[in-house]
């Protein structure tokens, strides 16, 4: 049964998700920091208001314990594509349960996979596999250090949790800091990494020849994502796979959230600019946990000498989900259904802006949308985009200031979220005139964003 948005009486008040807000008091007597990924701590969202624990999902939405139904406007932080429970994907999944979904040995649908693979992304010759971003990312670096010889690696934006990557923040400037979320104390990672994972920002090819001047001979990887909510500048991408040849190092695009939602070629195939190294995650399997590093074969070749082996990576249940979700969004068509989805969504919401007067704009690619709230205080700026997310969940649309578009969002899920964002925004703009922006948040506002520099 769903329960209605309406708030009950007295329930804003204390919560209006109590049986989520109770389990998450006991996940943080059991379990440190209550979630496994910093993205669904609720403190992401708007606390007491948003779901924190869900029930089931289907297609574009999903249930939460408090019998609330939403429209899931995060697609499972991007690793659904086609939409919750594909009757195909899931089908084939079911098949591949039926027969086991692991052994002693190995199965042909690695090889079929990677095949596949090797066939739609320009820069796959060679493939290896993994069960999460971070995890394909960690090998890619491992990888890239091993053909190289090398051990620095120039990286811009967020890839994962490894002591490779956190170990930037172990130099005394917090490297991390305008890459990932302020405040990222490297506890764990050993002090004698410092110095091997050095940033650079997007969309400045001069810094980026700097920092591989001064570090010349030793940078064995620059690691970025291609792009994330912005089409790079022209010749940009160019510039890095240039810079990183001439200086023998190996480019790794990180295709993580990207993913398929470009085509099946990634996002590389789509800018026409080919990396030596690719990593592919989430949105690849549909929600079944899988993930690859694709290649040119000069530098996967010598990973067959380094040690990278694990029992999990051999699952037939995520190499299955892949290969199907791979073929099902190229028979469907979905990377065209998703911009053209995405375009009406960002015009819709423009519109709404202009008819309501509230001061925020729909923009970046038409395949990763995300709102910007116009206000110069970024203390504003955080305010408003809470109080979006507190009243679109309230309204039965979950999600942060941006969108993650899959192929099940469809006509009910736009005029909803118009009708949610009409409202929304109508509240908004009467908050700021009557300055009561503060007083209409039922919860403290939103955390630092997951910061990303690449656009
Ligand atoms: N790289 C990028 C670009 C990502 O967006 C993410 C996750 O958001 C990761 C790596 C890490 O992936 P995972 O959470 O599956 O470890």
């Amino acid at each position: 049964m769903t329960t209605s948005h309406a708030a009950k009486p007295g329930q804003t008040a204390v919560t209006r998700v109590p049986r989520s807000m109770e389990l998450y008091g006991r996940a943080l007597e059991r379990i440190p920091g209550g979630t496994q990924l910093v993205s669904r701590r609720p403190n992401r969202v708007a606390y007491g208001v948003s779901p924190i624990y869900a029930v089931r999902a289907k297609g574009a939405r999903f249930w939460d314990v408090d019998g609330f139904e939403y429209i899931d406007w995060i697609s499972g932080i991007g690793a659904i594509l086609l939409g919750y429970c594909d009757p195909v994907v899931d089908e084939a999944v079911r098949e591949q349960i039926a027969l086991g979904t692991m052994y002693s040995v190995n199965h042909e649908l690695e090889i079929e996979l990677a095949d596949e693979l090797c066939r739609s992304i320009p820069c796959a010759e060679m493939v290896r596999y993994a069960k999460s971003g971070g995890e394909a990312c960690a090998i890619a670096v491992r990888i890239a250090r091993g053909a190289t010889g090398r051990d620095k690696v120039l990286f811009c934006g967020y890839h994962g949790w490894h002591d490779w990557y956190l170990a930037a923040n172990l130099d005394a400037d917090a490297s991390l800091n305008a890459h990932l979320f302020p405040g990222i104390d490297p506890i764990g990672v050993p002090r004698s990494l410092a110095g091997t994972a050095i940033p650079f920002p997007g969309g400045d090819l001069a810094a980026l020849g700097e920092r591989l001047d001064q570090h010349r001979g030793s940078v064995a990887a620059v690691i970025m994502e291609p792009l994330r909510s912005e089409w790079p500048a022209p010749g940009y991408l160019e510039g890095v796979a240039r810079l990183a040849r001439e200086h023998g190092a190996v480019l790794i695009f990180d295709e993580v959230s990207t993913g398929l939602r470009f085509g099946s070629g990634g996002a590389q195939e789509r800018l026409g600019v080919t990396p030596d190294l690719a990593v592919f995650a989430k949105s690849i399997s549909n929600g079944y946990p899988m993930a690859a590093v694709v290649g040119r074969r000069e530098v996967m070749e010598p990973s067959a000498r380094m040690f990278i082996s694990s029992t999990y990576w051999s699952d037939t249940i995520g190499l299955r989900a892949a290969l199907t979700t791979i073929r099902e969004s190229r028979r469907r068509g979905v990377p065209m259904q998703l911009e053209a989805f995405g375009d009406r969504l960002q015009r819709g919401l423009n519109q709404i802006t202009e008819e309501t007067g509230c001061p925020v704009r729909c923009g970046g690619i038409a395949l990763h949308p995300s709102l910007q709230f116009a206000a110069d205080d970024p203390v504003l700026r955080g305010q408003l985009a809470t109080l979006y997310i507190q009243e679109m969940a309230k309204r039965g649309c979950h999600g942060y200031a941006s969108f993650y578009l899959n192929a099940a969002q469809g006509e009910a899920e736009l005029s909803q979220t118009f009708g949610a964002a009409r409202e929304t925004f109508q509240l908004i703009r009467e908050a700021l005139d009557t300055g009561t922006v503060l007083s209409r948040l039922e919860c403290d506002p939103q955390q630092d964003a997951f910061r990303r520099l690449v656009r």
